[in-house]
């Protein structure tokens, strides 16, 4: 097997294309450098839908994105980031296989940091990681946003809990709503008041309210009437 595929597969890179592998530095300080292009088929396609579009041009050149740790050393891939024009979005960054849109991570780091996110302390994952807590953020963000595109939080609910928590030393409240069944957050917004309990009905649907058979609340009266007029 050729080397570039040997580092495909260790790297789980898929629809990708390796061209070469440059190590850099010594001892502690060592990179590596994994010079990569999309394949055919991937090459094109709008950053945001996935459509094909004409090439604009060359964008800033050159790019990097921050792939998992080999070892003890940091590791890289490297491509042209080239721009096209999407007809639905005008123009945009290319899409690349090996990572989401705008983010500077490849996948696989990002999985593996929102898997630490939510299984340990805000410090073993920038730890860890090498990363600042603030781009954790920002990866839990990109991944939780791409979930929701696939998964319905709200379908299926039949008994739910409905509760309010403060942050900021109980400056400010969110209303939260949670699937007894499946034990998941499925819905929070600021706020603890009649009209944020109105805006999840709202958010559910007069079908899916129907579904509805048990919910718990303590009494405070602005989730309880909220909660009989819309899943009586
Ligand atoms: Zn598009």
């Amino acid at each position: 097997m050729r080397s570039v595929r040997v580092w495909a597969r260790l790297l789980g890179l898929r629809n990708t294309v390796v061209e070469d592998v440059i190590v850099n530095g010594a001892g502690e300080g060592v990179e590596v450098v994994v010079r990569v292009r999309p394949g055919w088929r991937q090459r094109d396609r709008c950053g945001l839908c996935g459509r094909r579009a004409g090439r604009f041009d060359n964008g800033a050149g050159r790019r990097r994105w921050r792939a998992l740790d080999l070892g003890t050393s940091f590791c890289w891939l490297e491509a042209d980031a080239p721009r096209v024009s999407c007809r639905r979005h005008g123009v945009v960054v290319a899409r690349v296989p090996w990572a989401r849109h705008d983010s500077r991570f490849t996948r696989s780091f990002e999985e593996q940091a929102a898997w630490l996110a939510v299984n340990t302390s805000k410090t073993a994952v920038s730890e860890l990681m090498r990363c600042s807590w603030r781009t954790v953020g920002q990866i839990l963000e990109r991944v939780a946003n791409e979930r929701r595109l696939k998964v319905d939080l709200l379908s299926g609910l039949k008994s739910i809990g409905i509760d309010e928590i403060s942050h900021r030393r109980g400056q400010r409240y969110l209303t939260v709503v949670v699937d007894h069944h499946s034990g998941a957050l499925v819905w929070a917004a600021p706020g603890r008041d009649r009209a944020t309990v109105l805006a999840f009905f709202h958010a559910l649907g007069e079908e899916r309210c129907k579904q509805v058979e048990s919910v718990s609340c303590d009494m405070a009266g602005w989730i309880a009437s909220a909660v009989a007029e819309r899943a009586p």
